[in-house]
């Protein structure tokens, strides 16, 4: 990477990789680039680390993230304010990202132990003499690679729950926002000083590639489904389990008895915050006909009057400077095969900003429906029926969340999309619930962070029978005999035979 300089593109500067803020250009932060050896290390320390946390038991560990959730409450301004300026997004956009992963911490350190204690199952009548026992163990030590767009959210989705299952966690954050990435083993080692429980290894994609052939336990992804493709390879060379994260095309429906003022100004929401940088964002929406025209004229009126620019604003710069070249695409593209914008268009993208733009009218086929976009974009296509909408929503091989709005078919229609997550009557509002699983089908990967299931992905589980009586009915032994034998296929007729 050459030293020119584009603002919000990182750098490498004498070793160290240098963030800067796509809006100034200012400097946000400088760290030192990994090599594989320091990968290699980092993982090696972080092993040790593991045992000496597991070995603190659910209660130690608990105390200790309590602790480290409150330090990130107090100082929520603080970290909000390197978000924005590392990564671009307004505050109250970091604000409300932080508040999410204070939550997960919160609830992840609170659930660990019933979750993935030691507990006794039922047993069965056909081995009755033996107890049951089940737990998660922790892998051992869990790498994190994260993307830029949500820089705490998404790392803490994993992190936290890894770290509350007794695991050591080493994070690899997007060479866009490793500030923030630091910002955050920092603060956690603040308040488990002992050892490097979690710790952050900075630089390129290498870096991450070197993250997943480094002896790690489990790999936790998220980021395009490109990329995932990448690292599922390099995890398959030593068969190191992988969750994916991908990205999405996320849809919404409005039913015909949807409140279109509530669905226009969660979709406006929900497609445009973080300037529609959301893995779960809201890019595609399906209006039954009956509704069509009003809830466009609501979108467009309510998209129309957010504001763009640098700061205090409700829609800050594109990360990536490279992200505007596909947004004006998608737009472009949307515009040559029929579509009309409503709101914005190719005069919206203005780098590093691109201003709303609400399409109608664009055939499924083009990029602007099928691809990923990552801009301040909405299509919205007019549909005859909910079934209608739900297949068209369903076409893509991505399969995140969605939102649907409506009363009567609501939950029906929710149920029917092929994602890993839905709202209802709310956008987005799925990632905010702790209690609940987080995670894609097809393209957009598999395995959940948050709730039961995400403490779980970072555990194994540990099976245990016990012998509590003499067996009646012998049957694992080489001492039964045939009368055992005979009792057996009696004792089994009687109980499934029917
Ligand atoms: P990328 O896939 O480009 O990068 C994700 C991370 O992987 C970065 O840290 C990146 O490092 C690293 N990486 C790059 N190449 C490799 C490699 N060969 N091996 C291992 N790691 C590598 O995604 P973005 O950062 O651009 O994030 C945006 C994407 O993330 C979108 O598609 C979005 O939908 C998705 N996403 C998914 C979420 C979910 O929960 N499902 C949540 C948020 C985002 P570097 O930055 O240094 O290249």
């Amino acid at each position: 990477m050459t030293a020119v300089h584009i603002p919000g593109v990182p750098v490498i500067d004498a070793g160290q990789l240098v963030s800067t803020s796509p809006a100034t250009g200012a400097e946000a932060g400088r760290l030192p680039v990994a090599t594989d050896a320091d990968v290699r290390q980092a993982v090696a320390r972080a092993r040790a680390a593991g045992e000496w946390w597991a070995g603190l038991g659910f209660t130690g560990r608990r105390q200790r993230m309590l602790r480290w959730r409150a330090l990130l409450a107090k100082r929520i301004e603080q970290l909000a304010e390197l978000v924005h300026v590392e990564g671009g997004k307004p505050v109250a956009d970091a604000i409300v990202e932080i508040v999410t992963a204070i939550e997960h911490i919160d609830w992840a350190a609170r659930n660990a132990g019933r979750v993935l204690g030691p507990r006794r199952v039922r047993s069965r009548l056909i081995l009755a003499e033996f107890s049951a026992h089940l737990e998660y163990q922790p892998y051992g030590v869990v790498g994190v690679i994260g993307p830029w767009n949500y820089p705490v959210f998404t790392p803490i989705g994993s992190a936290a729950y890894a770290l509350a299952a007794g695991n050591a966690v080493v994070l690899k954050p997007s060479e866009y926002t490793p500030a923030v990435g630091q910002w955050l083993v920092d603060s956690f080692a603040e308040v488990v000083p002992e050892q490097p429980v979690f710790t952050a290894v900075h630089g390129l994609g290498d870096v991450g590639a070197a993250l997943c052939r480094s002896g790690v336990d489990k790999l936790a992804f998220t980021g395009s489904t490109v990329t995932a493709r990448k690292v599922m390879a390099a995890c398959a060379e030593t068969l190191t389990p992988v969750l994916i994260e991908g990205g999405g095309k996320d849809a919404m429906i409005v039913d015909s008895d949807a409140n279109l003022d509530a669905a226009a100004e969660a979709c406006v929401w929900g497609g445009m915050t973080n300037a529609g940088q959301t893995c779960i964002g809201i890019e595609r929406v399906y209006a039954v006909d009956a509704v069509f025209d009003a809830f466009v004229d609501k979108v467009v009126a309510r998209a129309g009057r957010l504001t763009v620019g640098p700061e205090g604003t409700d829609i800050g710069p594109i990360t990536m400077p490279q992200q505007i070249d596909v947004i004006r695409r998608h737009i472009d593209a949307a515009i040559t095969s029929g579509g009309r914008a409503v709101l914005g268009g190719p005069s919206a993208v203005q780098p590093p900003y691109v201003h709303p733009t609400v399409l109608v009218d664009v055939p499924e086929e083009s990029a602007a429906v099928r691809e990923e976009t990552f801009g301040p974009t909405l299509t919205i296509s007019r549909v005859r029926d909910a079934d209608e909408a739900v297949s068209r929503a369903n076409a893509l091989s991505y399969g995140l969340g969605g939102s649907v709005f409506g009363r009567r078919h609501a939950v029906a229609i929710a149920r029917r999309l092929r994602s890993g997550m839905a709202s209802i009557n709310s956008t987005l509002t799925f990632a905010g619930m702790s209690t609940l699983p987080f995670g894609g089908v097809g393209d957009s990967g598999f395995g959940r962070i948050h709730g039961e299931d995400g403490l779980r992905e970072f555990g194994r589980s540990k099976a245990i029978t016990r012998r509590r009586a003499r067996s009646l009915l012998p049957s694992m032994t080489f001492d039964r005999t045939p009368t055992d034998v005979a009792r057996l296929v009696k004792a089994i007729k009687a109980m499934y035979g029917r």
